[in-house]
């Protein structure tokens, strides 16, 4: 629920209570008021009706009193003969009530009737012209004489109105007013009259309170709380009026709507400028400022807007805003740091990941290309391993260094954005080039090499280092960053294999090339040796052309894939494990061929038998050489275990203990292919080692007429420490005969013999002891 709401839920109930609250006590003061308005209206209804009925029955007394005292009745009475009396009597009538009422039109009776209750007149004021007397004027007279009374009121309340009447009884004789006694010697005088005004008001004041009207002879008490009225219309004659109780009940009913009405109206035009008013100053402000922090989550803004007002809000706006101010400053400089490589103070592979994807996406949209240089050092290891991490380290700073240096001065003349390195691990760099040529790709990469021409230079001195580069570019390369990554890499990994700093260019040859290595791969993990492999022997021979022994080559006739040279599938083996089934089945079968080698030669043979460098360290290795040679017999020392010059870069597998060991069960140790690497000589001869072979190259470039010093130098060295030197890749008469020069002690090339299978030897030796 949000705060708006809350603040509804809290407010609408305490401003609906206070209303309802105000609308009780307002219901009390006002139907108490009420009570008495009304009670006070009655009173004056009644007062009102009282001086009416007054009005009437004042006339009735009066104009009697006026008739005894006048002449008109008497003269009507002794003057039978009169034939103008009843005319006489009527206008007296008229003229009394003309003068009394200010008109004519109340109706007005007066009977006069004699001894017999006869009547002896009767007129009424009234439009009928046959009318007689009434009945209740008949009964009032019965009444005077019953009753004995000399004078009677009577009032009679009926639904059409009212008639009131008054009776006296005069003494015939006398015409005065007679003692009781004499009642029957009396006539009777009534009047009677419809007190229309009273009758009319009488009507109104009961529709008015729907009142119940009723006439008593007494008094009757108001009870408290209730509408009722009564007035003493004359002596022993009273006027109640009782409303009915729906009256009060109907006024009390439309005051509690009235407030009921008000209370909800009330209610809610309170409730709704309150709540306009606490959402502006109140739940606005902090709505706002959830809004803007759900903002910031969402990355759609920055910071929240600094509020200026001078309220908690505000103030808590502006902590908000310095506190994620702050946040975001030591964000920034963490995700800075994240993304940083603490080393080089290039970014890192989390900032390449990202910079990368954002590139691609960027580039998809544009339509433009983007180059990936994939680099990695060679021999960064031998660095580190031989000077020490430090070292390494500060060489890896060097590199970043330069590196940034290059690319930033070439981005300029190819004009082209801001090309950015990054170190991916260890002596792994990459480089994104957005929107350049290939060719252009491809110079960068040549000035990057450049550092690299001839071995890395810094401030630390010179180190054989050397970069290898792929390039890979999108979209041609890869739609995807990681098919990218691991193109380059490939590319990387094709320059790498083709000699040390060297650049490749990622292809659909090259691929097909890595599908080709990974086949080689699966066909040497399931081949069987018996049937594939074969092994090759290559003459090696004394200073005096005599045979010293020879190298067993492996040759490999895959079924699938035909003749697969070693160079090729060897480094596949050796870099997948698969180096150890090889290993063995080359030593297993050369130490069965030796003694048939060994016949055809002489028993001074020797025989050589390569071993992956992957091997060194194995126990395993040694403990099945060891086997071997009790099985066959065969005197150790006639095994020769070549082993490549890179092992010098594996120290840390104990290389040298392990070749102790070896050399100490007998087997002869010799360096293979020495002049390759990076190994100086001077390293070399305070290794295990009793024979050095000098690599193809090496043999050319010593045997270049002016290096012949260098030639007989080098061997010189070597026999000082009591190595002796085998010379590879011999392969012209000249190359020979500088040599044995030199003073090397074996030769071994095509010169004297390509590498053949067993059964040609026979026939080769035969040959070469003829030649
Ligand atoms: P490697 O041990 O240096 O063997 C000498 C290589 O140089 C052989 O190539 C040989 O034919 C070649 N070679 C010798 N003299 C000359 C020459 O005068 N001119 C030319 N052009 N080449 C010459 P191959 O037999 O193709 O072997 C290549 C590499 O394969 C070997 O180099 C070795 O590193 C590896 N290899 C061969 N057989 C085995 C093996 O049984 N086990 C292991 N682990 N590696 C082997
Ligand atoms: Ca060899
Ligand atoms: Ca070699």
């Amino acid at each position: 629920m949000n705060l708006n709401k809350r603040a509804s839920f809290l407010i609408l109930p305490i401003i609906f209570v206070s209303y309802a609250l105000a609308a009780l006590v307002a219901y009390e003061q006002q139907s108490q008021s009420i009570q008495k308005l009304e009670q006070h209206k009655l009173n004056l209804r009644l007062s009102a009706l009282h001086s009416e009925f007054s009005t009437y029955d004042r006339f009735l007394d009066a104009y009697l009193v006026s008739l005894l005292e006048g002449e008109t009745l008497e003269n009507f009475i002794r003057d039978t003969s009169n034939i103008y009396r009843d005319r006489m009597l009527t206008n007296n009538l008229e003229s009394a009530i003309e003068r009394y009422f200010n008109n004519l039109t109340e109706f007005i009776s007066l009977a006069v009737l004699d001894e017999n209750d006869d009547v002896l007149f009767y007129i009424e004021n009234s439009t009928d012209p046959f009318s007689t007397i009434r009945d209740e004027q008949l009964r009032l007279a019965e009444n005077i004489q019953e009753e004995k009374k000399l004078n009677i009121w009577e009032h009679h309340f009926q639904s059409h109105g009212t008639i009131m009447q008054q009776g006296i009884a005069i003494d015939s004789r006398t015409l005065t007013t007679p003692l009781i006694v004499q009642l029957e010697d009396t006539y009777k005088v009534i009047i009677a009259a419809k007190p229309s005004a009273f009758d009319t008001l009488l009507k109104e004041v009961q529709q008015e309170f729907q009142a119940i009207v009723v006439f008593t002879d007494k008094y009757n008490q108001p009870q408290a709380n209730k509408l009722y009225a009564n007035i003493q219309l004359k002596s022993n004659y009273y006027l109640g009026i009782t409303p009915s109780p729906s009256y009060l009940g109907n006024l009390l009913a439309n005051l509690k709507q009235r407030l009921l009405f008000i209370v909800i109206l009330g209610s809610l035009i309170t409730f709704t400028l309150l709540q306009l008013l606490i959402r502006k100053f109140i739940t606005a402000p902090i709505s706002q400022l959830d809004q803007q922090l759900t903002e910031i989550t969402t990355h759609e803004r920055q910071n929240i807007d600094a509020p200026q007002s001078d309220d908690e809000i505000g103030r808590l706006g502006r902590k908000f805003h310095n506190l994620y101010e702050q946040l975001h400053q030591s964000y920034q400089k963490s995700h800075q740091q994240s993304r940083t490589d603490a080393l080089t103070q290039l970014p890192n592979r989390a900032a390449f990941y990202e910079t990368a994807s954002h590139q691609i996406a960027e580039a998809e949209k544009s339509e433009s290309v983007i180059s990936l240089i994939y680099l990695d050092l060679d021999n960064f290891k031998f660095v580190n391993d031989k000077y020490g991490h430090e070292v390494g380290d500060k060489l890896l700073q060097a590199v970043a260094l330069r590196l940034n240096n290059i690319i930033n001065i070439t981005a300029k003349k190819f004009d082209a954005e801001l090309p950015q390195a990054f170190r991916l691990s260890g002596d792994e760099f990459i480089v994104l080039l957005p929107n350049v040529s290939t060719e252009q790709a491809l110079k960068l990469c040549e000035k990057i090499l450049h550092l690299f021409a001839d071995g890395y230079h810094f401030e630390l001195g010179h180190f054989p280092v050397t970069a290898s580069i792929g390039l890979a570019t999108y979209p041609q390369d890869g739609h995807t960053l990681s098919q990218l990554i691991s193109n380059a890499d490939l590319a990387m990994y094709q320059a790498k294999k083709s000699g040390k700093n060297k650049q490749a260019v990622y292809s659909k040859e090259l691929a097909k090339r890595d599908r080709q290595r990974k086949e080689i791969e699966t066909k040497l993990k399931n081949l069987n040796p018996d049937k594939e492999f074969t092994l090759n022997y290559m003459p090696i021979i004394n200073q005096d052309g005599s045979i010293k022994g020879c190298e067993a080559l492996l040759r490999w006739h895959s079924k699938e894939l035909g003749f697969v040279p070693p160079d090729l599938f060897i480094p596949i083996a050796e870099s997948t494990g698969i180096f150890e089934k090889i290993d063995l089945w080359v030593a297993c079968k050369a130490l069965n061929d030796l003694p048939e080698l060994g016949e055809l030669f002489g028993e001074q043979f020797e025989l050589s038998i390569n071993i992956s460098s992957a091997e060194i360290g194995s126990e395993r290795f040694i403990k099945t050489l060891k086997k071997l040679s009790t099985n066959t017999q065969i005197p150790l020392n006639k095994i020769i275990l070549e082993i490549t010059e890179t092992f010098a870069l594996n120290q840390e597998q104990n290389a040298l203990g392990w070749l102790s060991e070896l050399q100490k069960l007998g087997f002869q140790i010799a360096i293979d292919d020495f002049g390759t690497g990076y190994t100086s000589l001077m390293q070399m001869v305070d290794y295990p080692v009793d024979i050095i072979k000098f690599d193809r190259e090496l043999v050319n470039r010593i045997t270049l007429p002016e290096k012949q010093t260098l030639a007989k130098g080098l061997v010189d060295l070597c026999h000082f420490q009591e190595i002796t030197v085998v010379a590879e890749g011999v392969e012209t008469e000249e190359q020979h005969n500088l040599l044995i020069e030199a003073g090397c002690d074996f030769q071994q090339g095509y010169y004297i013999a390509k590498p053949m299978p067993i059964s040609d030897l026979e026939q080769w030796f035969t040959e070469y002891q003829n030649s």
